[in-house]
């Protein structure tokens, strides 16, 4: 298994990755991400909605 951050062999202690460093830049990267989705509401004039979010993908 290798750090997804950057492809070092993993550390046991720090699962999946090879570092605290590398954890944290990921929980970095997660948290900047999840607050950098746009809100997007896919909404029609009538109020209807085109489907209900399933297996809505983000692209
Ligand atoms: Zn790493």
């Amino acid at each position: 298994m290798r750090c997804p951050i950057c492809r070092e062999a993993t550390d046991v202690a720090f699962k999946p990755f090879c570092s605290k460093r590398c954890a944290d830049i990921d929980l970095n990267r997660w948290l900047t991400g999840v607050y950098a989705v746009p809100v997007k509401e896919e909404e029609d004039e009538d109020g209807t909605r085109p489907s209900d979010g399933i297996e809505e993908r983000n692209e």
